[in-house]
Parts: C-alpha cells; structure tokens; sequence
C-alpha cells in the first residue's frame, strides 16, 4: 500500500507554523481541543446510528480512552465515534474550513505584540491543530463506521503530511501525540504524567456526555502485604469524568468555573464568557437551555458564511450545530446548547423551521437573551458596555427584522450623543434628558461624528441646547428611517424638512419676522430659485442657521444625504 505525502493548504501551513512554534503559553487547552473532537465523534456516531437503521455498528459501550507510554513519551487520545474516510481526513485535517481564517491571519501578522496574538488565537479556537503545541509529531489512525479500509495520517507539522490506507484499525479515530523532550525547567507541562493529564480532563472536559477513561491510579504498593496485592491488570480502566450533564442540573449547583469550561467546550472559545443563561421550561413541552453571551465578537461576525453557535439536543442526544432556528440572526453571536424533551430525533433543519414547539423555544431564549442584557444594563455598565462595543453593530440589525422585540432591543440600544463626546448613551437615558416641551428624539446620521457635529445642520440645535443622537453605523441609517418612535417620542431627523424648535410665543415673534425678512429678500430668494433650478426645488429662508451663510436641506420624504450616497454606490 503507498504512502502518498501531501501538502496542507497555505493558511493551514500558516496556522501550523504558529503551533509548532508555539507563542501560545496556554498549552493544556490541546486535550480539551481533542477531547472534544472525540466527543463530538461519537455523537455524530450515536445519532447516525438511531437514523440510520442498516448501519451495523455497535454503540453500547461508546468512550474515549486516554493512554499514556512515559517511556516512548506518547500520549494517545482513543474514540470509537464517527471515524473518518480518507477523503474526510485530507478535507477536514488538512485543510481550514472555518470561515474567518484569512482574517484572523492576517490580523495576527499585523499584531507585533506577542500578548494580543495570544488572545487572538484562543478567540478562533485552532482544533485539531493545537497538538502541535506539545507535540513534534502527530499521528492519526482512523476508520469510518460502516468502512473496512482505515486511514493512516502522520505529521510533523511543517507543511506536508502522509497519508496511508490501512487494512486493519478499529472503527473510530487514535490521536497519537509524540511528545516534544521534556522540559526539565517545567514540570508542570509533562503530559506523561498521568496525574497531570487527569487534572485537565477534571478541569476542562468533566461535563463531556461520554467516559473519558484511563488506566486506573496506581495504588501505593505495600511492603509488608503480598505481592499481588495492589498491583493492577493492565486492562483495568477508570471513568475519570462525572459526565454529567450541566444544562441539566440545578443552578444553584453548578460552579460557576463550570460554566467557564462547558462555554469554552461549545464556543472553542479560551476566555471566559460574559453572560451566563441558564433555563428550565417544565410543563407540557419541557426543555433546557444553557446560552452564553461571549466577551468578544468572534472574527466572522459579519461575514456571510458565519454560524449560530445554538446547539440542539433532543433527550440528550446531540442533534445538529448551529441551529439557526433557534436564534434570529442578529442574536449569531449566542452560544450554547438547547435541550428538548419532546422533539423528534429525526428532525431536519427544514421541519424545525416549520416546528411550532421550536417557534416557542425560539420566542422564549429571544425575550430571555434581551433581557438578561438589559440586567446588566442597569446592574452592570462595565459589563453592558464591553456588551454593546462587540455585539452592538449586530443586535441593531434585529430593530428591522424582528418587529415583535423592536421595544426590547431599543430598550439596550445605545448610540453616540452630542451630551457626551466619550461616552455613549442609551435612548431611555436622552427621554430622560429631553428638555420640557421637546417632542421629538433629534437625530443625525453620516460617515463619521466629527463630520456631522460640525455640520451646518447643527447650529440651531446646538443654540437651542437640544441633545443630538450621532448615528454613524451604516445600519443606523436604516433602522432609524423604519422604526417610527421610541417611548412615544418619533425620530426626528435633524437634516430633514422643517424644523421646528421654537415655543408658540418665539414662533409668533419669529414669523412676524419672517414675514418681514421675507419681503425683504423677495427678490433675491426669487432669483437664486430661478438661477439654481437645475439643481435645487427651492430657496428659503432658514431658521436653523445661526453662524452658516447656508446649508443644503431635504425635504421630509426625502432620503437622506448618507443613504443618497450608499444608493449611488449601489448603483440605483
Ligand atoms: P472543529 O472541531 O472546530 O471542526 P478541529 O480542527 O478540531 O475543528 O477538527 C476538524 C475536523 O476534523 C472536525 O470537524 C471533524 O470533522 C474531524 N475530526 C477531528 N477529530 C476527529 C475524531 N476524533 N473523529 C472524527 N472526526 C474528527
Ligand atoms: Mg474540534
């Protein structure tokens, strides 16, 4: 049988480079990485075979063994799951699927400071890949269920891999880590040690649904008893995590370092979340849901292609990634994982779109999400604000596509104001600040604040003492033109048609005013109106102006500058 040597992808040789090398410090994170591919394996192998009836394979004894040869300095991370075929190994191993990955490069090459690399590889999470950070050589044997050929796959990390078919292997996948010499400095990095290695599957993976099982501890052996007494058969194996599951316990008795871990497990995330959520809904349709609000915006936040982080179990069994009709795309960023006692294991995307249970759930982890951001809101500014600093920019999408929540997320909307040049404000806080007998939340949208606090627009406002929301996000411009008013006060655009900022007593006297300006420039504003037809409906007099000689107005139905110009370049 020939060993074919292949070459990974270009950013998966740049990836690798960065493990081999590691700068990465946290270099026990690459067991939870495995493990939790492992894990993963069987899951997918477990739910296969409930569909799939005529697939002949065995799940009654489903686990992850971990075995260690001190001597040979291997640590080998062994499941029974899924497998892989040939094809999935080049496909999956040597290639980078994520999306965000020529970002997250290029980001990295531009970030000299060893720290911020640090962080920026445990916000994308490397996988598989993070072996290389404890190990000089790699090698994976692998059997799909239902195949009979297996796959032999070995690296060095340096650019190319092998990769043979073998005939015999157990079905699912060995990751067989060769260990880099031993540090003598740092004991504490040693994963042949095994009390090491069952600290980390305690620390990080003890909530994993499968046994992750390993040689059972040796006893201290006894002079004085017989010789046979505590010495241990090779085959003897213990169960070292509790395997229970967290969503599924009582709150109040769940750590909240477990939390930390159980997130790190479903995002691949290496900080700590931000928010935790956790519910029980008992009754005629019973489920669980445990969600996490992230710290940071992951990279692909806006990109097409990027994923929900929900993920759907049904009695515990693990149903699909990803489950978008979970969680409205403003909301991408959640994570975590939804329990369901009562759906079908055979659901489909498709028909848990159409699932009128999952409409419900759905509702319930929207309103339950909004609010729970609104209690930091008002129990956490620090918290609320690293909340709307990552996560902002995508929660205003929702004001245009969910009209059911539209109160609850302007309740959390914050936006830049003319009351305070560094900080943000909420829209509940410029209600509160509005002046007596001001009507209306005054707005200005454009490209960017310093443009438009000086804008000409401005001055009477500014005179006047009103407050001015500074809205600089391209979908500002949007949701501000769709949604008609916050606590009963309208938007009002402050580059738009006619302003009106005076009392009835100021009106009287300004009008009698203009009449009498009017008159006065009569004939001028009857020439500049005729001189600059082309290009303008008409020339008036302004009220709004204090210092500008002029300024260019829309009228009230008219778009606005910043959205003429996103249409010009649109080509409408
Ligand atoms: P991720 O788990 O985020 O997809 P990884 O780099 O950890 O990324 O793994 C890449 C892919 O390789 C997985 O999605 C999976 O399809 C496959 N894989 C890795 N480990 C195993 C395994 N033990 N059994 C089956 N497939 C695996
Ligand atoms: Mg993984």
């Amino acid at each position: 049988m020939t060993t074919e040597t292949l070459e990974f992808q270009a950013e998966a040789r740049q990836l690798l480079h960065l493990m081999v090398h590691s700068i990465y410090s946290n270099k026990d994170t690459f067991l939870r990485e495995l493990i939790s591919n492992a894990s993963d394996a069987l899951d997918k192998l477990r739910l296969q075979a409930l569909l799939d009836k005529d697939l002949q394979v065995d799940t009654s004894d489903l686990h992850i063994d971990i075995e260690i040869d001190a001597d040979q300095r291997t640590l080998a991370i062994r499941d029974n799951g899924i497998g892989m075929s040939r094809d999935d190994v080049v496909n999956l191993v040597g290639t980078i699927a994520k999306s965000g990955t020529a970002e997250f490069l290029r980001k990295l090459k531009d970030t000299k400071d060893a720290a911020a690399s640090k962080d920026l590889i445990g916000q994308f999470g490397v996988g598989f890949y993070s072996s290389f950070m404890v190990a000089d050589k790699v090698t994976l044997l692998t059997r799909k269920a239902g195949e009979e050929r297996a796959t032999r796959w070995e690296s060095t990390g340096e650019g190319t891999y092998t990769i043979e078919e073998v005939d015999e292997a157990p079905q699912g996948t060995t990751v067989t880590l060769h260990l880099k010499p031993a540090d003598e400095e740092d004991q504490l990095f040693d994963y042949t040690k095994p009390w090491k290695v069952r600290q980390l599957i305690k620390q990080h993976s003890d909530f994993i649904a499968w046994p992750i099982r390993m040689p059972v501890a040796q006893p201290p052996v006894t002079e004085t008893e017989g010789e046979t007494e505590g010495e241990v058969t090779a085959s003897a194996t213990e169960t070292v995590n509790s395997m229970k599951a967290l969503w599924a316990r009582p709150k109040d008795e769940v750590e909240k370092a477990e939390y930390h871990e159980f997130y790190k497990h479903v995002s691949h995330d290496w900080t700590d979340p931000l928010d935790i959520i956790h519910l029980r809904a008992e009754g005629t349709f019973e489920y669980q849901a445990l969600l996490f609000i992230p710290s940071h915006a992951p990279l692909d936040l806006f990109s097409r292609e990027a994923k929900r982080g929900v993920q759907l179990y049904v009695k515990r069994v693990f149903i699909m990634d990803d489950c978008e009709p979970l969680v409205p795309e403003y909301l991408r960023f959640v994570k975590g994982v939804v329990d369901a006692q009562d759906l079908s294991l055979n659901v489909s995307r498709e028909t848990l779109q159409q699932d009128r249970q999952v409409q419900l759930m759905r509702r319930r982890l929207v309103k339950k999400v909004l609010s729970s951001v609104k209690d930091l809101l008002t129990s956490d500014t620090d918290r609320y604000d690293t909340f709307w600093r990552e996560f902002g920019r995508a929660v205003k999408e929702g004001l245009l596509s969910d009209v059911d929540n539209r109160d609850a997320i302007l309740e959390i909307t914050s936006v830049a104001s003319t009351h305070d040049a560094e900080k943000l404000t909420t829209l509940r806080q410029y209600v509160e600040r509005m002046k007596d007998g001001q009507e209306h939340v005054y707005y200005v949208t454009g490209e960017s604040r310093s443009v438009i606090e000086n804008s000409p627009h401005m001055e009477a406002f500014r005179a006047k003492g009103y407050e001015v929301l500074l809205l600089t996000d391209p979908i500002d411009e949007l949701w501000v033109e769709s949604v008609p008013e916050f606590d009963g006060k309208r938007f009002q655009s402050i580059a738009k048609g006619q302003v009106d900022l005076d009392t009835e007593e100021e009106k009287k006297a300004a009008e009698a005013e203009r009449e009498q300006r009017k008159e006065e420039f009569a004939d001028l504003l009857s020439w500049m109106t005729t001189t600059l037809q082309d290009d303008v409906k008409e020339v008036r007099l302004s009220s709004r102006l204090t210092s500008s000689p002029s300024c260019v107005v829309s009228d009230e139905h008219d778009v606005t500058p910043t959205l003429e110009k996103m249409y010009r370049a649109m080509g409408q």
